[in-house]
């Protein structure tokens, strides 16, 4: 699937072409966040497709923020950042921060003020949206649009020495005010803010707008092709124009793809970051955000985000990708690597009363049930045992197999057992099952006598281990949270997180350390949660069930 990906790739073969003709002996790409936010898995998609590109056709790829707005941004998401494309696997050959450019920018505004393709202009907001005109109508020229060259360079140095009001004046291109590609109507360039910026300081207090300073930055760094998302299509002509207007001698080329949806998934920094402030999550990485860090804890691997990225491949029509597609590629990844062990989420004792009271003996078990060559270990069985609520039942409804009065069931690698009593407290409510084994039905023993519909799993219960288990659903109920008319804060399923206190066997999960990965037979993969782990408790989270319908 993969090959044929790559060979549909659009922006692959416009490389293929541009280093065919001659046009680039090699090619750079960069990695542009800004550092407003921590990364979501869009964001992954745009870092393997930059860094995937380079790698194959021996480039290079910057890791650039595009700090220009001062206001958002900050370092702890910067540090985030880095550490998230590291984590993917991604090595950048530079990393560059936007705002180390600010003096190139401010030279190339000034040289677009003497080319009169600049000026200063004191519109307000209302009055300049007035002006810009409708798809239909075309805008009107600003009454500041023919001043001089001097004033022009005059206004700009005192709105750079803070000698004006933020709003009160900004610089803009001088293009077109009639053109029908609205971004072409006299687009702001620089606008006055009197803000600390996480990187220069106070040392500036006007910043250049996203349009002008990102393809000098893609310019200066010699980006030949600057990747970006859809919405910027309408924005290549302004791109192209400031390129060209500045006089830049490197040329990029900006290529658009389309962004990454998914179900259940708002994929916006904004939104995430609403979801946090508002604590609806617990932070950033929170296992069930779709932020890097978020899936990092959960227990998603590298691996299987690059294998979700490649496979849902790279596109010029946005669509919505199933998010039970990453599931699937980690459960693809995990399947043959995490060792298999019994943990009860949900736990219920049961005494299995005709075994030997003191004694507890250990059965041997294959640490996978399909590779033999991971090995085996001990597992204690006794009279006392757990097992999950839902495998037992009092009252069954028909073609229920597992655990019920007068039922038999196979006890995962051990005996078969079969209820004889259950044991209840003053309100009724079930304390114990009472069972009887059977010695002769020993796992491995060859036993053939009869046969049981029912195998479940089990902790035995003076030697497990307690620990907590955290279930999840999807954050979000709807399936395109980001259609018209539905505010995603409106959206939130009340049932996204389980908390569960259960019980693991102890040689399984010996050595696990934070992020450490296991599946639980029949209850899914797990993996050890790296913040409210301690040296007391472990805390699974549950990364996905081990079966699902869904199939690619
Ligand atoms: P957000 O709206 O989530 O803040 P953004 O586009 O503003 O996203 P940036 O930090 O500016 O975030 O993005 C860095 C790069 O990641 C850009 O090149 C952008 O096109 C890309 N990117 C962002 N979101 C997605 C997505 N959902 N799918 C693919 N690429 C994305
Ligand atoms: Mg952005």
């Amino acid at each position: 699937m993969s090959n044929e990906n790559i060979s549909s790739n659009f922006i692959r073969n416009i490389i293929v072409e541009d280093l065919e003709t001659g046009k680039h002996d090699s090619i750079i790409t960069r990695f542009p966040p800004e550092p407003n936010g921590y990364l979501h898995i869009g964001h992954a998609k745009s870092i393997l497709l930059n860094f995937g590109l380079s790698k194959e056709f021996q480039g290079r790829t910057n890791l650039r923020f595009d700090d220009t707005n001062p206001l958002k941004e900050d370092t702890e998401y910067v540090k985030s950042i880095e550490e998230d494309v590291k984590w993917l696997g991604c090595n950048w050959n530079e990393l560059h921060f936007a705002s180390n450019y600010f003096e190139t920018m401010y030279e190339k505004a000034q040289l677009l003020i003497k080319k009169g393709l600049a000026y200063v202009c004191d519109l307000s907001p209302e009055e300049m949206k007035e002006y810009r005109g409708t798809l239909t109508e075309p805008g009107k020229n600003s009454p500041y649009r023919d001043r001089s060259v001097e004033e022009n360079l005059d206004l700009l140095e005192r709105m750079k020495n803070g000698e004006f009001e933020d709003g009160s004046k900004v610089l803009r291109a001088k293009i077109d005010m009639s053109s029908p590609n609205l971004n072409m109507r006299d687009p702001i360039i620089y606008r006055i803010s009197h803000s600390v910026h996480h990187n220069t300081g106070d040392k500036w207090c006007i910043y250049p707008m996203y349009d002008f300073a990102h393809p000098l930055e893609d310019a200066i760094e010699n980006i030949t092709h600057s990747i970006c998302t859809l919405e910027f299509e309408d924005h290549r002509p302004l791109y192209d124009w400031v390129v060209k207007e500045c006089e830049m001698e490197s040329v990029p080329r900006q290529i658009e793809f389309a962004r990454l949806n998914m179900t259940n998934t708002v994929m916006s920094k904004r939104k995430l970051k609403q979801l946090v402030d508002e604590a609806v999550v617990d932070g950033w990485d929170d296992p069930r955000m779709p932020t890097i860090s978020g899936l990092r804890r959960r227990g998603y691997t590298p691996e299987s985000i690059r294998n979700f990225c490649t496979a849902i491949g790279v596109a010029k029509n946005n669509s919505t990708v199933d998010s039970q597609m990453l599931d699937y590629f980690l459960r693809e990844d995990l399947q043959p690597k995490a060792h298999a062990i019994m943990g009860v989420t949900n736990p219920i004792k049961v005494v299995i009363t005709n075994y030997p009271e003191g004694q507890v003996e250990m059965l041997e078990m294959s640490n996978h049930p399909k590779d033999e060559t991971m090995g085996k270990r001990m597992v204690p069985f006794s009279r006392e045992i757990y097992i999950e609520k839902d495998d037992f039942m009092e009252n069954p409804p028909k073609k229920y197999f597992r655990l019920f009065p007068g039922n038999e069931v196979r006890l995962r690698g051990a005996y078969f057992v079969k209820c004889t009593e259950v044991i209840k407290d003053e309100n009724g409510e079930i304390k114990e099952i009472h069972c009887t084994y059977d010695p002769e039905t020993k796992s491995g023993s060859g036993f053939t006598g009869r046969k049981v519909k029912g195998t479940i799993h089990w902790v035995e219960a003076s030697t497990a281990v307690s620990c907590e288990f955290r279930l999840f659903e999807p954050l979000i109920l709807d399936d395109e949270p980001e259609n018209e008319g539905k505010h995603f804060l409106e959206q939130i399923n009340p049932n996204s997180l389980e908390v569960l206190e259960g019980f693991v066997e102890p040689e399984g999960i010996k050595g696990l350390e934070p992020l450490d990965k296991v599946q639980m037979v029949r209850n899914g993969f797990f993996s050890v949660d790296n913040k409210l782990t301690t040296s007391d408790k472990l805390v699974f989270n549950r990364i996905v069930p081990l079966k699902s319908s869904f199939k690619l």
